[in-house]
């Protein structure tokens, strides 16, 4: 039998990454990273994916007819079985764009569309962390905080295609605005993104912090830069870290409370932090709200761990999406 290959691409306001996997040992092969040209509008970014799915294949060494398929990562909302993107927060101008079918005409490949999160989430239980588990929830922790849940091997998209959105999840009812239009979400606080802005807006009301300098100066302060002065001992940079620690763990309750998953998988430029500074402080924070409900010699929560594909859990996801449509029987002229 000829090898199997598949097409992935991730893109999003800021990128467009395509590659291509193999599905014998899933392995990334060919890829390829063009600047989306957003200003452009739909059909010139639907091109530029296009353009970069058939660079990728190229790249690979192959020909488009010998992929099986291309499978697409987009932000959302979207449908799924309709293959068509909604809008999106970061791509002004997007409304219902048939992006699967404009890429299966333009290729001649069947077309499969999922939200970004679900892609990555699918990636990290089909290539990457989560290969040894049944059931998990995957959480992103970036400029927002991306999701997607898979349960008893399957990928849960929700009644109206549009759940797990695990980081408009509310942590905090009554909470800090999120630009969802509701109030105490996932995101903001706990976001990579969000966790800096909590931090500078502390610093600008007048605490001190080995990173006041910096800020005067004029020079960016990220989730990073944080992380290292919370390794250095800074106050101010430890409170807000254990905030953003503690409403992750508030988070896997839920999680844990209605999904029970085998496996929390933390993901995005943030587990940089490494075990020590992130994982470990979110274990603990878990263990101390999670119920007291315990059987002896039995686990009954999810394990909470890091992701393993870094950047590429969005491509190989996408890519991996097309098999997926293939067993679940809906990628059109799937051979
Ligand atoms: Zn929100």
């Amino acid at each position: 039998m000829a090898e199997r290959f598949y097409c992935g691409v991730d893109f999003g306001g800021t990128n467009i990454k395509a590659g291509v996997v193999r599905a014998a040992d899933r392995m990334l092969l060919g890829q390829v990273s063009v600047e989306t040209e957003r200003q452009g509008g739909p059909e010139h970014v639907i091109g530029q994916i296009i353009l970069a799915a058939g660079q990728a294949v190229a790249k690979a060494g192959l020909r488009m007819d010998q992929v099986a398929g291309i499978g697409i990562g987009s932000p959302g909302p979207l449908s799924h079985k309709r293959g068509e993107v909604y809008q999106t927060s970061n791509l002004p101008g997007w409304r219902c764009e048939p992006v699967a079918a404009r890429v299966a005409e333009a290729t001649g490949r069947p077309t499969t569309l999922e939200n970004d999160g679900n892609a990555a989430a699918w990636g990290e239980f089909w290539a990457g962390a989560g290969r040894d588990v049944d059931s998990l929830v995957f959480l992103t922790l970036g400029t927002g905080i991306g999701g997607g849940v898979i349960l008893e091997g399957r990928l849960v998209r929700g009644g109206r295609e549009n759940g797990a959105e695990l980081g408009h999840m509310i942590v905090q009812a009554g909470g800090r605005p999120c630009s969802c239009g509701q109030a105490g979400c996932l995101e903001t606080y706990a976001s990579a993104y969000k966790t800096a802005q909590r931090f500078v807006e502390a610093l600008e009301a007048g605490e001190p912090s080995v990173l006041a300098g910096r800020h005067r100066a004029g020079l960016p302060i990220t989730s990073k830069e944080i992380a290292e002065a919370v390794a250095g001992g800074d106050r101010l940079a430890c409170r807000i870290w254990d905030e953003t620690c503690y409403y992750l763990a508030v988070a896997c309750v839920s999680i844990a409370r209605v999904i029970n998953p085998d496996r929390v998988l933390l993901a995005g430029g943030m587990i940089a932090a490494g075990e020590r500074l992130l994982l470990s402080p979110v274990r603990e924070k878990f263990a101390e709200q999670n119920w007291k409900l315990r059987c002896e010699g039995l686990v009954l929560e999810p394990e909470i761990a890091f992701a393993s594909l870094g950047n590429n859990a969005g491509v190989i996801g996408a890519a991996g999406a097309v098999e997926l449509a293939i067993e679940e029987g809906t990628l059109a002229n799937a051979e």
